[in-house]
């Protein structure tokens, strides 16, 4: 399975869209950018523990951020969360496959 290389851009509220893979902050116009943060800040949750956090592509943080893609288990997963409640903006925030949520090696 292929690691994306291109960014992940993800709204995490006020219009504000956040690059998961560098933790830049865009603003909504796409202008950014505008600030650096710490990724888990952004977030809101605690920076993981390096002996114990999940190795799949939450890094510590329980849940993926994804878009519609063919490449499982993200295609499954995806389509799972969008039948459960659509997606204003096509991304969906799904559990971690390899913790199953708790961001912790399993
Ligand atoms: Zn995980």
């Amino acid at each position: 399975m292929g690691e994306p290389k291109e960014s992940r851009l993800v709204p995490c509220g006020n219009g504000i869209m956040l690059d998961l893979e560098n933790g830049i902050m865009y603003d909504q116009d796409g202008c950014g950018p505008f600030g650096v943060v710490d990724r888990y800040a952004a977030m809101g949750i605690s920076r993981p523990d390096p002996a114990t956090v999940c190795q799949g592509q939450c890094e510590g943080m329980g849940f993926v951020p994804t878009q519609f893609t063919k490449e499982e288990p993200w295609h499954t997963l995806w389509l799972n969360a969008e039948l459960e409640k659509p997606s204003d903006d096509g991304w969906h925030f799904v559990k971690c496959p390899e913790c199953g949520g708790t961001g912790k090696k399993p």
